[in-house]
């Protein structure tokens, strides 16, 4: 095992009406492969959430005006300073969270182009002259529209990505000409501290940002109802996403939840490839991941060398300390987690599945598990495992298995792999889901994409154009000439 200097910790437990505070009660953070505290943040109140909405909500209206270019800029600079300290953030990234530190400054580095390509949506924040001629009522009139800003964002962030996923609320939403006020997760609010650290090196106005660590109930639920709030921009899970709906009223919300992943292997698949992008797809961050590969679906003549490849692979992975660089699959984030992934497998075998490889549990860990003949109903089909299992079974027609993903709760993303671009775009057309992606699994992203899903798996999209759309709204000007 490689040894890590400890990370940088950030100064300030939480960040409001531009001063970093020490909120007299503290959040610890504990590293889950090991139990050691990592840090400590603020565990903020429903009065620090008023007083930071109420500042913000004054910066953006009354305070003075931040030009397009000055956000521009100070984005720009930004993504250099989060390039700058790779290393830092993700031993951070990985102390605090699951990653592994492989997998947390390749996390760094997408942060680095959400944040630049946030700077570069300055160029898109457009408008256009409206045609008032199309109607007789309109005719004696100019106008256009601009994109003016929704007001105060409230960004609501998971412990999976811990980095990313804040960047892709608040750079969108700040060069949109918002102010933030960030809740992140309560297991990972460290780097989150840092970043608005960061942000602030960069030159973003300290009145129109903060970062209130602390629980969901308390301060997530209170800036959710804030009524100083505009816009709730939330990542998480389905149950949490109803909670905010219901209390966020007629509030504009956007919601990126969960997903059970599904891959579809077709009789002609080039199935080498297929067996690596699922275990990539499904082991990654321990399975911790809304895109994470959970059902494979293939051709039974393609059924033995799938199965044979993947367990193959699974068996390769190196499970372990997050700080070894040769480390493939680390903990999930506490031991409840970890149990209820076994619980799930467990109900499976009881069902009649099959367990390949895996199904084991050590405290926090849980080894990578392929299953097979898992019974119809089972939660690891039907429900978001979130923890590193996957099941694999056989078909005998598309039909049955498009019918089978338009009929879940989730509809985030799916793959394809064939070598038939008729067939393939056949799949893709008829799955119910936000994106399908051929000779891949659902596992991929760019962070420019149009990004998130339907029934369960969210409402709206994020991808950072489409973020700053939903974070800006038009704003008319018409003059009547007459
Ligand atoms: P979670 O829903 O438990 O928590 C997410 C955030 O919501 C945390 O900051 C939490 O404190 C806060 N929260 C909890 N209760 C709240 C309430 N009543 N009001 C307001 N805020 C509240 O999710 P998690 O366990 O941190 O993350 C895992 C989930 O996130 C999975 O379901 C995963 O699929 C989903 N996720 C989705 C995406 C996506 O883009 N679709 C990306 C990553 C994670």
């Amino acid at each position: 095992m490689t040894t890590q200097p400890a990370p940088p910790i950030p100064a300030g437990g939480a960040f409001w009406a531009g001063r970093w505070r020490s909120p007299v009660a503290v959040l610890e953070v504990h590293d889950p492969e090991d139990g050691r505290l990592v840090g400590v943040a603020g565990d903020c109140t429903a009065g620090d959430v008023d007083a930071a909405v109420s500042a913000v909500a004054q910066a953006v209206l009354h305070g003075p005006a931040w030009p397009v270019w000055q956000r521009r800029e100070a984005l720009h600079r930004a993504a250099v300073l989060l390039a700058e300290r790779e290393a830092d953030l993700a031993r951070l990234i990985s102390r605090e969270g699951c990653k592994t530190v492989r997998g947390a400054a390749a996390e760094v580095r997408r942060a680095v182009e959400t944040v630049r390509l946030s700077a570069e949506q300055a160029d898109r924040l457009e408008g256009r002259t409206l045609p008032f001629g199309d109607t007789p009522r309109g005719e004696d009139r100019l106008g256009w529209y601009t994109r003016e800003p929704v007001g105060v964002v409230a960004a609501i962030t998971p412990f999976n990505d811990p980095l990313n996923l804040v960047a892709h609320k608040v750079a969108p939403a700040l060069i949109g000409g918002n102010g933030v006020v960030l809740k992140p997760a309560e297991q990972t609010p460290l780097v989150a501290l840092a970043f608005i650290e960061l942000l602030l090196e960069a030159g973003v106005p300290a009145d129109r940002v903060a970062v209130l660590p602390g629980r969901g109930a308390t301060v997530g639920a209170a800036l959710v109802g804030h009524p100083r709030v505009d816009l709730v921009s939330f990542t998480g899970g389905f149950a949490t996403g109803n909670a905010i709906a219901a209390t966020a009223g007629a509030k504009k919300t956007m919601m990126e939840l969960g997903g059970n992943g599904t891959v579809v292997v077709l009789p002609d698949a080039d199935v080498r490839r297929a067996a690596r992008a699922v275990v990539d797809g499904a082991f990654g961050n321990a399975g911790q991941n809304c895109l994470s590969v959970q059902r494979v679906f293939v051709a039974r003549e393609l059924l033995d060398d799938l199965v044979e490849r993947v367990v193959h692979l699974t068996s390769e992975l190196v499970v372990g300390s997050k700080a070894d660089e040769r480390t493939d699959v680390g903990p999930l984030i506490d031991v409840a987690s970890a149990t209820r992934v076994e619980s799930w497998v467990d109900e499976a075998v009881e069902g009649g599945a099959a367990v390949l490889i895996g199904a084991k549990r050590d405290g926090t860990y849980y080894w990578p598990t392929v299953l097979t003949s898992v019974p119809v109903g089972a939660r690891v089909l039907t429900e978001e495992v979130f923890g590193p299992v996957v099941s694999i079974e056989a078909f005998d027609s598309v039909d049955d298995v498009v019918a089978d993903v338009n009929g879940l709760e989730y509809g985030l993303q799916a793959g394809v792999f064939t070598r038939d671009i008729d067939s393939a775009l056949d799949v893709a057309q008829r799955l119910r889901v936000g994106a399908v992606m051929i000779n891949d699994t659902g596992d991929f992203r760019i962070d420019a994409m149009p990004f998130g899903g339907g029934k369960r798996s969210g409402v709206g999209r994020e991808g950072v154009p489409f973020a700053v759309d939903a974070m800006t709204e038009p704003k008319i000007i018409a003059i009547h000439r007459t």
